[in-house]
């Protein structure tokens, strides 16, 4: 197949999808997409690069599981700032293994993901390479002036997250938190997702808003996960917020956010070590299955 063939296979199947996004004006077959964002909305852009090596391993996903997860950690960062999926461009970098089939169950994956959560393919690039390699550039709305943002955690909020906790080794897919994000527009009062653990996520967040967590209880954890999986492992893709004591929220309460040092998170009194999954540095070829 060449690559004329796979772009008109890949429109077609985009296309259900696309037809449903009403802002969507051009996508799949002209040279560039156009989208005419809402009255009284911002646009939220995200991208995000999934490289064979690095976070996948040929043999230990699917096709349709590494076009899902390519997808589903897009759209986590959507879901953190609270907003509603628009429209996505894929660019796919092929190595040789990777086959027709596979490139079928891969857009099927990813395509599949995208449609759940209202976001339309509406474009992207194709090309020969080493190793697979695609990146996800996903854009969507939200109120204006509305994203939760990583920096607005004040002194006496209280710190959630959205679910159980584990890491990689322990979590399944991952589940964009689309539905939370929005419903935590105009009442979290800061958001993130957990893509590197929550040790070191939380360490931003609140490096970012200038204050300090006491986690005064383990958060949630996945079936057979050990705290320190939960705490450094990474990817679990659930969000971490935080909303002041009076507002009701969804979400499992972990502690709350205190006055004291920028960025440093305690654990039942003890300072955690902000150790995650950082690229280049500990995982090497040991990613995801
Ligand atoms: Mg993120």
């Amino acid at each position: 197949m060449n690559e004329l063939e796979l772009v008109k296979r890949i429109g077609r199947w985009a296309r259900p999808g696309a037809k449903r996004a009403r802002e969507l004006i051009e996508g799949i077959g002209d040279d560039a997409a156009v989208w005419r964002p809402r009255a009284g909305e911002d646009l939220v852009f995200t991208t995000d690069l999934f490289v064979e090596g690095v976070h996948f391993r040929r043999r230990g996903l699917t096709a349709e599981e590494a076009g899902r997860r390519a997808m589903g950690r897009s759209l986590s960062d959507l879901a953190a700032m609270g907003a509603r999926p628009g429209f996505c461009l894929v660019s796919l970098g092929l190595a040789r293994w990777a086959d027709q089939e596979w490139v079928g169950g891969f857009f099927r994956g990813l395509i599949g993901m995208a449609d759940r959560f209202g976001c339309a393919l509406a474009g992207g690039d194709l090309s020969e390479a080493r190793v697979v390699v695609c990146d996800v550039m996903a854009c969507g709305a939200v109120k204006k002036g509305m994203a939760l943002r990583r920096d607005g955690a004040r002194v006496g909020d209280v710190i959630y997250v959205s679910g159980a906790l584990g890491g990689w080794r322990r979590r399944g897919e991952i589940e964009p938190r689309i539905a939370l994000g929005r419903k935590l527009v105009g009442k979290a009062t800061a958001a993130m997702d957990l893509s590197d653990g929550l040790a070191l996520d939380l360490y931003r967040l609140c490096a970012a808003s200038g204050v300090e967590a006491r986690l005064d209880r383990a958060p949630p954890l996945l079936e057979g996960a050990t705290i320190e999986e939960a705490l450094h492992a990474g990817e679990d893709y659930e969000l971490v917020y935080t909303a002041p004591a009076g507002v009701r929220v969804p979400g499992h309460r972990v502690g709350e956010i205190v006055k004291g040092k920028a960025g440093r998170v305690t654990l039942m009194g003890r300072p955690l070590e902000r150790h995650g999954y950082e690229h280049f540095e500990s995982r090497g070829d040991s990613g995801s299955d």
